[in-house]
């Protein structure tokens, strides 16, 4: 029984080794991936439920790395997170994601808003308000475009600044909306302070939307409270009919999921920005 015990303690320090050599060789090699121009975005549609027409697009960071694969932001933005990398490679997010929709308009294609996602750290950064100002002067675009989708437990973190921060941001014309709603602090009190337009129900609700009475009880409760506040609502991770016919019956005004688009590189996201002239 000892030696059994011993095996499995070797086994578990080889995981826990190569877990951590992993994680050494990603933070590495992260380090110079912004000067290296390794990083893109990608977009994806959210969806006017009423018409099933473009609405927005949401704005996700994606890693190539040398040799061309691909790593979603769920592998490395906890690392930027944590070295406090996430501030300039944020920051590029939002002014290339700014750039790309004024190049998208200087080729007439359709004005569309885009959502942008802040981190907690980004949040938290004295330079934000300051480098947001600074991107709208140097690109031209219309801030009434942007969009910021902030999680409830970076708003919690922030504490007494965090009202000001989201009324410079509303000030400069940019909107706000509340992501993964749901799955933080559910302190719903802070609804009505901020000046935030739109909450996103988090795709946890909307996965077992057809089987569970359960999570059709909280997205009713969400559209009800969302109503009442003048707040509209997407819905995340729609990917069948069935979520997005219920969702609709509850009066959801937009959606997002893979039953309408993946995220898709910017040549493959110009073409749903066409204008169909009118005759
Ligand atoms: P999020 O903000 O909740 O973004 C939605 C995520 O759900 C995206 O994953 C998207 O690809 C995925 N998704 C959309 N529709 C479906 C669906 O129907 N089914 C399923 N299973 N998934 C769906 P992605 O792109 O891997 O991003 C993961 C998270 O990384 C995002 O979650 C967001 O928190 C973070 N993130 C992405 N880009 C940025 C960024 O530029 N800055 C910051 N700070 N965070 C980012
Ligand atoms: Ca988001
Ligand atoms: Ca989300
Ligand atoms: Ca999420």
């Amino acid at each position: 029984a000892k030696a059994a015990g011993r095996n499995n303690y070797q086994f578990f320090d080889q995981r826990m080794n190569q877990a951590a050599a992993r994680r050494f060789e990603l933070e590495s090699n992260l380090r110079g991936a912004l000067g290296r121009d390794e990083f893109e975005l990608h977009y994806q549609p959210i969806i006017d439920t009423a018409t099933r027409r473009l609405h927005a697009l949401e704005v996700l960071l994606r890693w190539r790395r040398a040799g061309g694969r691909l790593v979603g932001p769920d592998e490395f933005i906890p690392i930027l997170e944590e070295n406090g990398t996430i501030v300039p490679v944020g920051e590029w997010v939002i002014r290339s994601a700014c750039e790309q929709s004024v190049a998208w308009q200087a080729q007439g294609l359709a004005a569309v808003p885009l959502a942008i996602n802040l981190s907690a750290r980004q949040f938290m950064h004295d330079g934000l308000v300051e480098s947001m100002r600074r991107i709208v002067g140097e690109t031209g675009i219309d801030p009434a475009l942007v969009e910021f989708e902030i999680t409830e437990t970076a708003l919690m973190q922030h504490g007494g600044q965090t009202l000001e921060i989201l009324r410079q941001i509303n000030g400069m014309g940019m909107r706000l909306s509340i992501d993964d709603f749901g799955t933080g602090y559910s302190s719903l009190a802070y609804l009505k302070r901020f000046p935030v337009r739109k909450i996103k129900i988090d795709r946890a609700f909307v996965r077992e939307l057809e089987a569970s009475a359960e999570d059709r009880a909280i997205v009713a409760a969400v559209m009800a409270l969302a109503n009442s506040l003048q707040l509209s609502v997407v819905a995340e991770g729609v990917e069948t009919e069935g979520q997005y016919a219920l969702l609709g019956s509850y009066g959801c005004q937009f959606a997002q999921g893979y039953l309408f688009a993946r995220p898709l590189p910017a040549c493959d996201t110009a073409r749903l920005l066409v204008i169909e002239p009118t005759v």
